[in-house]
C-alpha cells in the first residue's frame, strides 16, 4: 500500500514512449494501478499517472507521463520530456518496425532530455511469443550498444512491468543520492 504523502522525499519524472499501440498507456497503468483494460482505447489527454514507493529508505514518487497519443503526429514536444530523468523506451515484440523505430526514440531523448535520464528498453506483449518478430537478443544487443537496460515484458500478465519501472525508480535513486 502506498505511504501517507505527508513527507515525500522526490519526485521522478518518467516519460513512456515508443511507437504507437506498442502497449504504453497499458505498461503505465499496470504500474500504477495493477490494471490492464481489454478494450482499451487510445490514449486521450491523460498526461501521467503516480505511484509512490521507498527505496532506501525515501519516499519517492514517481509521475509516469504518457504521450496521449502525440506520436501519432511525430509531435511529442520538447516539454514533454522537460524535467525527464527516467525514460522507459517501449517496442512490441511482434511488431518487428517497432523495435526498427527504437534508435530515433533513443535520439529524441539525447535531443531533449536532460543528459543524465537513465533509460530502460522495454519489449512489450512478451504474453504473444508465439508472433514474436523480435528476436530478445536483438534487443539485447542494442540496448548493451546504447548502454540501456532491457526487460521484455507483457503489460497483460504484468509480467516483469513492476521489475522494469523499480529498477529504473532505483537506478534514477543513484543518479540524485
Ligand atoms: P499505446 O498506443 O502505446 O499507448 O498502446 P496501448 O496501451 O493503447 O495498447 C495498444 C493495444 O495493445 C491495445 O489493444 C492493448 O490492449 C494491447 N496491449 C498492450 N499491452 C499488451 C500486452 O502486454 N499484451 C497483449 N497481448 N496486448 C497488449
Amino acid at each position: 500500500s502506498a505511504p501517507a504523502p505527508d513527507k515525500i522525499d522526490y519526485v521522478f519524472k518518467v516519460v513512456v514512449i515508443g511507437d504507437s499501440a506498442v502497449g504504453k498507456t497499458q505498461i503505465l497503468s499496470r504500474f500504477a494501478k495493477n490494471e490492464f483494460c481489454l478494450d482499451s482505447k487510445s490514449t486521450i489527454g491523460v498526461e501521467f499517472q503516480t505511484r509512490t514507493i521507498i527505496i532506501a529508505g525515501k519516499v519517492i514518487k514517481a509521475q509516469i507521463w504518457d504521450t496521449a497519443g502525440q506520436e501519432r503526429y511525430r509531435a511529442v514536444t520538447s516539454a514533454y520530456y522537460r524535467g525527464a530523468h527516467g525514460a522507459m523506451v517501449v517496442y512490441d515484440i511482434t511488431k518487428r518496425q517497432t523495435f526498427d523505430h527504437v534508435a530515433r526514440w533513443v535520439e529524441e531523448l539525447k535531443i531533449h532530455a536532460d543528459a543524465s535520464i537513465v533509460i530502460t528498453l522495454v519489449g512489450n506483449k512478451a504474453d504473444l511469443a508465439e508472433s514474436r518478430a523480435v528476436p530478445t537478443e536483438d534487443a539485447v544487443e542494442f540496448a548493451e550498444e546504447q548502454g540501456l537496460f532491457f526487460w521484455e515484458a507483457s503489460a497483460r500478465s504484468g509480467e516483469n512491468v513492476e521489475s522494469a519501472f523499480l529498477r529504473l525508480l532505483e537506478e534514477m535513486y543513484k543518479v540524485v543520492s
